[in-house]
C-alpha cells in the first residue's frame, strides 16, 4: 500500500491523514468526503519555490486553480507565495473573494467573454494570457474603454506532443488553444500585439499537456520558444521579459506511475532556458510555471461508505459506494486509474478482487476495476487516493446528487472548507412557472 504525505495506518488499523482518523471524519462530516492533506499541499508548493530559488532566476509559480479552486485553497496558495491562474469568471471571483492579490492573478482561456475581461480589468489582475486574434482586439478595445494598459502573454503552441492522453495534450499544432509557432501565426500575433496600444506584451506562454513524466517535452518546448523569442528580437526588435512554460507535471496515482521530483522538472526548464537564451546573448527572462495537479493531486483522498454489492459468479463482483462519477468523473472521462484501501480495516489482508461502482444511473460510472480488498462489507469505508486535483473541481449534480464536503486536515485538526450541498442547494435555482404550479404546494 502506497501512502502519500501524512497518511498512515494507526494502531486501530484505520487510515489516518493529517493526524485525523478518517473513521472519525466520516462520523463528523459524513461521506462521500474529500479530505485534503494541508501539509502535503504546502510541501509541494515549497518544493517548486525552493527549486526556483536555487537557480537565482526571477520566477513565479502560478497555481493552476482549475485543479481545485475553493477559497481556502486560494488562501493556501497565497500563503505559500504562489501566483494564481484562473480560466473563468467563477474562478476569478473565488480568488478575489478569498482576498488573493489581484496583481498575482493570471487569466487564461480560449474564449474569455467581454464580461469576464471587464471583471478582470476592474480587479487589476496581473496578466492576461491571450489565446487568439479575436481576443487581442477585444482586450485592446475593452482596455481602451477603461483607459488602462494591461500585461499580456501570448499563448503559443510549440508543436510538441507530450506523451499523455489525447484529451489532456495541448502542445501540438492541431489544438483549440493558442497561436501556432510552426505556421507563422504566433509571429503574426506578436506583430499585432505590439501594434495595439493598450497591450503590454510580456512574452509567451506554452503548456504542452498534463500528467507528464519526463522532461524531454519541456526541453523541446523551451527550445521552440527560445528560437521564437530570438526570431522576434531579430525581426521586430522586441524582447520578452517573461517566458511561461505552463504546467503538466505528473504525479503518482498508481503503481507504475513514475513522476520525477518536482525540482527535476524545474531544473530541466531553468537549465534549458539559461542555455538557450544565454547562447543567444538574450537577457534571461523571468520564468513562470503553472502546476495544478502536482500541487493538490496526491494531497486529496475521497472517503466513501460501501453500500451494496453484486457478485456475478465467474465474472466479477461489483461493490457500490455512495458517490461515483459525480464526485470523480476522471475514470469515465479519461479511463484514469486509482488506488484505494478499506480505511476502517486497513491492516487486514486482501481476500477478494472487486470492482468499485458509483451510484449513478450510468454503466460507465465505475471508479476502480479489479481492486484487491479484504472481504468487503456494507458500511465499510473506502478511501480512494490522489483525488485532490480535477475531482471536486469537476464534480457535478448528475442524478441530483449533492456535492460532497471538503475538509482540510492538519496536525489532528479537521476544518470544513466546503460544506456538503443541501437539498435546498439542489433546487435553489429551480423555478416553477405560475401555470405549472400545484395548488397548496409552496414554491
Ligand atoms: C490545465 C493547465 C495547467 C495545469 O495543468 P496540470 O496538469 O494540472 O499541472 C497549467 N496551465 C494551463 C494553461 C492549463 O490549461
Amino acid at each position: 500500500m502506497y501512502l502519500h504525505g501524512t497518511s498512515r495506518i494507526n494502531d486501530k488499523g484505520h487510515l489516518e491523514i493529517g493526524g485525523c482518523d478518517v473513521t472519525d471524519l466520516a462520523k463528523e462530516f459524513g461521506t462521500p468526503l474529500y479530505i485534503v492533506d494541508e501539509a502535503l499541499v504546502r510541501q509541494r508548493a515549497q518544493e517548486y519555490v525552493a527549486a526556483f530559488r536555487e537557480t537565482g532566476l526571477r520566477f513565479q509559480v502560478a497555481y493552476a486553480s482549475k485543479a481545485f479552486c475553493v477559497m481556502a485553497m486560494c488562501r493556501l496558495a497565497e500563503e505559500e507565495g504562489m501566483s494564481l491562474d484562473v480560466v473563468s469568471d467563477g474562478e476569478l471571483y473565488t480568488a478575489l473573494q478569498a482576498g488573493f492579490p489581484a496583481e498575482r492573478i493570471h487569466f487564461h482561456g480560449n474564449n474569455k467573454t467581454p464580461e469576464e475581461i471587464e471583471m478582470a480589468l476592474k480587479a487589476n489582475i496581473g496578466c492576461f494570457v491571450v489565446d487568439n486574434f479575436v481576443e487581442l482586439q477585444l482586450l485592446n478595445a475593452i482596455a481602451a474603454d477603461h483607459g488602462k494598459q494591461v500585461n499580456i502573454l501570448l499563448r503559443v503552441t510549440p508543436g510538441v506532443e507530450a506523451h499523455t492522453h489525447d484529451y489532456i495534450s495541448t502542445g501540438q499544432q492541431d489544438s483549440k488553444f493558442g497561436f501556432d509557432i510552426g505556421n507563422g501565426t504566433a509571429f503574426e500575433a506578436v506583430k499585432t500585439a505590439l501594434g495595439l496600444p493598450q497591450l503590454k506584451l510580456l512574452g509567451v506562454h506554452s503548456h504542452i499537456g498534463s500528467q507528464i513524466f519526463e522532461v524531454e517535452g519541456f526541453r523541446m518546448a523551451v527550445e521552440k520558444v527560445a528560437a521564437f523569442s530570438i526570431e522576434v528580437r531579430a525581426k521586430l526588435e522586441a524582447t520578452f521579459p517573461v517566458i511561461n512554460l505552463g504546467g503538466g507535471f505528473g504525479i503518482r496515482y498508481v503503481e507504475g506511475d513514475k513522476p520525477l521530483p518536482l525540482g527535476t522538472y524545474v531544473k530541466a526548464i531553468t537549465d534549458a532556458i539559461i542555455g538557450e537564451f544565454t547562447a543567444a546573448d538574450y537577457p534571461l527572462p523571468e520564468i513562470w510555471v503553472e502546476p495544478g495537479r502536482s500541487i493538490v493531486g496526491d494531497a486529496g483522498t475521497t472517503l466513501y461508505t460501501v453500500g451494496t454489492s453484486k457478485d456475478i459468479p465467474g465474472v466479477r463482483k461489483y461493490v457500490a459506494v455512495d458517490g461515483g462519477m459525480t464526485d470523480n468523473p476522471r475514470p469515465a472521462l479519461y479511463e484514469s486509474k486509482y488506488e484505494a484501501v478499506l480505511a476502517n480495516r486497513a491492516k487486514e489482508t486482501a481476500e477478494e478482487v472487486v470492482s468499485i461502482a458509483g451510484k449513478c444511473c450510468e454503466s460507465g460510472d465505475m471508479l476502480i476495476w479489479d481492486l484487491n480488498l479484504p472481504k468487503v462489507q456494507s458500511g465499510d469505508l473506502l478511501a480512494v487516493f490522489c483525488t485532490g486535483a480535477y475531482n471536486y473541481a469537476m464534480a457535478s449534480n448528475y442524478n441530483r446528487i449533492r456535492r460532497p464536503a471538503v475538509v482540510f486536515v492538519r496536525d489532528g485538526q479537521a476544518d470544513l472548507v466546503v460544506a456538503r450541498e443541501s437539498y435546498d442547494n439542489i433546487v435553489g435555482n429551480d423555478l416553477i412557472p405560475a401555470r405549472l404550479r400545484k395548488q397548496g404546494v409552496a414554491n
